[in-house]
């Protein structure tokens, strides 16, 4: 049993070693990414649901990180932002993705929002109050243009000091979001007892909408819940025509996915945040 076992590890030794040593490679690389100039953002659209893309206005914009690396090119955010999270370079990173995403909005017509996600590390570990606070004024962006995309995974590690600092945040006026809801532990006495402006159902049961029943019956659900509880609710990856629909005709508040378009470089939504002389 023990040659067995022996061989089994060294059948996969080399290639968790060697995903071991990208790890190491890509958190040395990310470390001096912000300083060379290799990260960025790309915003995508989030419309009020209409029956219609035509009839779905566009109310604002997710920021989403965007790393070129020198020699592998594009790296996924779900690859760099765990690295980023667990070697806490997620701190001075989230801090430049949000002043780069406030100082963005400020330049676009008033009453278009941003959507900046704030990872666990970030909210439990820095000072994100004080950081939103001074990067609002720094930028001039109205708090209320400005809104925090959090997991539930954030609030579950200290409830107490997750619910302290939601209710701080929201005294700077920017409104607060669960995003990925439905996809983790999702406890409903999450949503009695944070503060919560909006819910961003998580985009595996838009995916299968029209698929199985189940997941038309849950969207159905968490409409009506965000509603009484005065939340508000959008999709995420919305991509047919039929999704649209649906979630209009059920009452949804707004939509996002790559049918209303994806994320890209904020210079290709110039027509959208009306600065034409950006194309
Ligand atoms: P998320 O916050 O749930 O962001 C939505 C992801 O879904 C984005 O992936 C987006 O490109 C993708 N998406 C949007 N619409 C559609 C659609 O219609 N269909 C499909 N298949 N996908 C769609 P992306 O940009 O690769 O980001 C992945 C995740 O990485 C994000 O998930 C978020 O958790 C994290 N992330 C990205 N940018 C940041 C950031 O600036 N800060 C932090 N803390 N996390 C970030
Ligand atoms: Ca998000
Ligand atoms: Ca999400
Ligand atoms: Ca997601």
């Amino acid at each position: 049993a023990k040659q067995k076992s022996r061989g089994t590890i060294s059948l996969f030794q080399p290639e968790m070693d060697q995903q071991i040593r990208d790890r190491r490679v890509l958190h040395q690389d990310l470390s001096v990414a912000i300083k060379n100039g290799e990260l960025s953002l790309a915003f995508q659209p989030q419309g009020a649901a209409g029956h219609s893309v035509a009839e779905s206005e566009i109310i604002g914009f997710e920021a989403l990180a965007r790393w070129q690396h020198p020699v592998r090119g594009q790296v996924s955010p779900a690859e760099f932002i765990p690295i980023a999270e667990e070697s806490g370079l997620i701190v001075e990173m989230g801090e430049w993705i949000l002043r780069e995403a406030c100082r963005e909005a400020a330049s676009w017509p008033k009453p278009l929002q941003v959507a900046v996600n704030l990872s666990p590390a970030q909210f439990m570990h820095g000072d994100v109050v004080g950081l939103v606070h001074s990067i609002l004024l720094e930028t001039g962006l109205a708090p209320g243009r400005l809104e925090l995309e959090i997991t539930e995974g954030v609030l579950i590690e200290d409830f107490d000091r997750g619910l302290a600092l939601l209710r701080r945040l929201k005294a700077l006026g920017v409104r607060i979001s669960m995003d990925d809801f439905g996809s983790g532990y999702s406890s409903l006495s999450y949503l009695q007892a944070f503060p919560f402006d909006k819910i961003k159902i998580d985009r595996a049961f838009i995916t299968n909408l029209g698929r199985n029943p189940q997941s038309a019956a849950i969207v159905r659900a968490v409409i009506d819940l965000g509603h009484g509880l005065e939340m508000s609710i959008i999709a995420e990856g919305v991509e047919t025509v039929e999704q649209l629909a649906f979630l209009a005709k059920e009452g949804c508040d707004g939509v996002q996915g790559y049918l209303l378009g994806r994320p890209l470089p904020i210079g290709k939504y110039a027509g959208l945040v009306g600065r034409a002389e950006v194309m």
